[in-house]
Order: structure tokens, then sequence, then C-alpha cells
């Protein structure tokens, strides 16, 4: 009798996203004529930046000719874009890395879910409350979890609350944890976090012999200074850190797949003698074993972002969000709702107004006001009483947004 993985079974059904459908598409059969403005989705929707066209285009033809035509490339990514990735990205923050500490691989969801793999089951994990679901269900599938409770918290896991009340900053856990999650900019509080707290993290991993998993997703929507852009601008980060980047949200690869994880020689996990074995081996072997490659076409792409007129196109794009952000951030202080978010990140954490719950809100302002958010408890426990708004729209919709805000909503 062949057996399931029962892991899969503890998992609930992906229901955040299926219920917003199902509660969009029921109010649009009862008022087939509303314009409905769709502030939920976590997806970019502005075209690809043009040098990166280019370059695809360029590549395409080298695979139409037996001279340029390229088979398998490394697994771990071509030279010519971990190169870039080195001078662009880490080198002007300080940070000196060795190609082969970068792995290219195609997104942050397949690396940050695949990571747990070269880590033992009996690793204590911490995340954040709320959190981006893929770092506890892809650590429920290996069996490090037990069952979830009525709030959908899995036993075994340690749930680090974040709430306006500790300013979204996640305080040291009380127990003893392994391998820590941590994304900054946050999804889905829109909020950053400043070196000094992420000293100590990197302190408190130290001390402990973890390790942290660093998701910078949203690195690239930064805008003030003196926030730290990668964990490795904290001292001591490369011994206890791997961070995970992705050309996603940065310059509009959601669809064309390009990421990359930085596993540096230093970092180390052990063995049950207390041996320190490098994790960058392990994750080199487990890369090169199950992972064939991002496409040559893609990769070339990724490498046009590293362009002067690559780096204004992709600032241009990123600038079009975040002025949506700014517009629907605004919009919503000016009439005295509590926001959060939505100045280092695309994302804006509202604070449901009146004490309502998360997802009694999200019906108000649909049936109100024909906006649909995503509720916060769907993050997480912590997440209730919290909503969601992207600014990866048009500009339109986030005015007419703003506009519904003050003029439909009743508060
Ligand atoms: C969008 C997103 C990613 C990127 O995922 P890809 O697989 O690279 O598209 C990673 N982490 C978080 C938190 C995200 O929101």
């Amino acid at each position: 009798m062949v057996r399931v993985n029962e892991n899969y079974l503890k998992l609930r059904g992906s229901y955040l996203f299926a219920e917003i459908a199902r509660r969009v598409a029921a109010f649009k059969a009862e008022n087939p004529g509303a314009h409905i403005i769709r502030l939920g989705i976590g997806d970019v929707t502005r075209p690809l930046p043009e040098n990166v066209i280019k370059s695809m285009h360029e590549a395409v033809d080298e695979m139409a000719c037996l001279e340029t035509f390229k088979g398998y490339g490394p697994e771990q990514g071509y030279d010519f874009l971990i190169e870039k990735v080195i001078e662009y990205d880490y080198r002007p923050l300080g940070v000196e890395l060795e190609k082969d500490e970068i792995f290219i691989s195609d997104g942050s969801k397949c690396d940050t879910g695949n990571i747990q793999e070269i880590f033992g089951l009996e690793n204590r994990i911490a995340v954040t409350d709320p959190v981006y679901p893929v770092y506890v269900d892809s650590n429920v599938m290996a069996g490090r979890t037990g069952y979830a409770d009525s709030m959908g918290k899995f036993d075994g896991i340690t749930y680090l609350s974040c709430t306006a009340e500790n300013n979204f900053i996640p305080s040291l856990p009380e127990e003893r944890v392994d391998i820590i999650y941590l994304c900054y900019p946050n999804n889905p509080t829109g909020v950053t976090i400043s070196k000094e707290e992420l000293k100590k993290w990197v302190d408190y991993a130290r001390e402990n012999k973890s390790v942290i998993l660093y998701d910078a997703a949203y690195e690239a929507y930064i805008r003030e200074e003196g926030i730290p852009h990668s964990i490795y601008e904290v001292e001591g980060a490369k011994e206890v850190a791997i961070e995970f980047r992705s050309f996603s949200k940065k310059a509009g690869f959601t669809g064309t797949r390009c990421a990359y994880t930085v596993v540096p020689k230093e970092v180390k996990a052990y063995t049950g003698k207390g041996e320190g074995i490098s994790l960058n081996k392990l994750w080199n072997r487990r890369h090169t074993t199950k992972f064939n490659g991002v496409s040559y076409i893609v990769q070339r792409g990724a490498a046009a972002v590293y362009t002067e007129e690559g780096q204004e196109q992709v600032k241009e794009i990123i600038n079009y969000y975040m002025t949506n952000a700014s517009i629907i951030r605004k919009g919503l202080l000016d009439i005295g709702l509590e926001v959060y978010g939505g100045i280092n990140a695309p994302y804006i954490w509202l604070k449901t107004p009146g004490g309502l719950d998360s997802w009694t809100f999200f019906d108000k302002l649909l049936k109100e006001a024909n906006i649909v958010g995503t509720p916060g408890v769907g993050f997480g426990p912590s997440g209730e009483g919290y909503l969601r708004l992207t600014a990866f729209g048009n500009r339109e919709d986030a005015e007419e947004a703003v506009s519904r805000f003050k003029t439909k909503l009743s508060l």
C-alpha cells in the first residue's frame, strides 16, 4: 500500500485568495454595473523594462543560430549575470561576495520554499506573524510541525507577533529557535527594519548558532536613507544569514522568472556531533541536483537590468508604483485612518477603522466603495484587524480608490 506524505494533510486549503474571489464574484453577480478596483493583488502590472526586452530579443536570435546556440548552462547561473549582481547589488553596500556564493534561480518563492531541505527536521522554526505563507507551508510539508490550531498556528513553530504595538518589528523569541525567517521590506505590512533592530537578530543567531533566512524581495522599493538593503550590511551577518532576492518585484519578472539566493561560505549548520558544515556546499549540491538553471534568454534579460539604461528604466517603474503608494497612503491618512507601510514598500497596511475585524472591513470596503483589499488575518492571527492594499495597480485606480475612501466609505 503506497503511503502519502501525511504532512501535506496538515496544510489548510489556500483559503485566503479563494475566499476573496468568492466574495468578489458574489458581489459582482448582485451588482453587475459596479466598477471594482482591485488593490488586493500582489503582482506587478507594468510591462518589462525596454532594455530587458531588447536583450531577450537578442538572446532569442542567438538561440536561432548554430554558432551561438546554447544548451544547458551552469545550474548556478551564468557568470555574466552573477558578476553584475555582485557589482551592482552588493559592492555599493560595502559587501563583497564571491561568484560561487550566488545561485541564480527561477524565483524566491521556490528558493524560500526549498531552502529548508538542507536543514535537519529537528530544527525549531520561527516566523513573523503575519507572514508570507511559503515559509510555514514548506516546513509543514517537510514534517517540521504538528497540526494547526483553530487560529491557524502550527504546533512546533514559533510565531513572532508583529503589530502596531511593536512597530511590526518582532522581539527576540523566549524559547531557543534555530531557523528564523525575516522579510524586509515586509510583505504584508510594508514596514522596514533598521540596522540596529536587524543587528539584534544577527547577534542572536551568532550567539545561538542559528541561521536567518532573509527575504529581500522588496529591497528595490526602499527609498529612505539608512535602511539596510541587505542583511550583510550588518556586521557578522555573513556567518549566519542566507539572503533571497528576486527580479520579480524589482524588474517586473513575476511572469518571466528570475531570482537569486546568496549563501556565504561562512554560514554553517551543525551535525549531531557539533561539526560545522558549510551550507554553501549543501545548497550547491541541492541546486545542481534538482535544478537545471534559468533559461539563457531570461538571464540575459535579468542582466540588462544592470546597465545605465536598465537601472533608469527599473527606477521609473518603481517610482510609478511608489507614487501610487504615496497617493493611497496620504489619502487614507487625510481621512484619519491608521496606516503603515507604503514608504519603502508597495504595500499599505491599514488598521481597520472602528475595531472591525479584517473580513468585516473587507466586506464593507467592497460594498460601499467597490474596492478589494486583502484581509490581514489571512496572513496570520496577528494580522486580524488589518487590511493590505497594494500599489501595483495603475495611477487612475489609486486616485479613484482614494476618492472613494473619502466619499463612499462611512466611517
Ligand atoms: C513576491 C514575493 C517573492 C518573490 O517571489 P518570486 O518567486 O521570485 O516571484 C518573495 N518573497 C515575498 C515575500 C514576496 O512577496
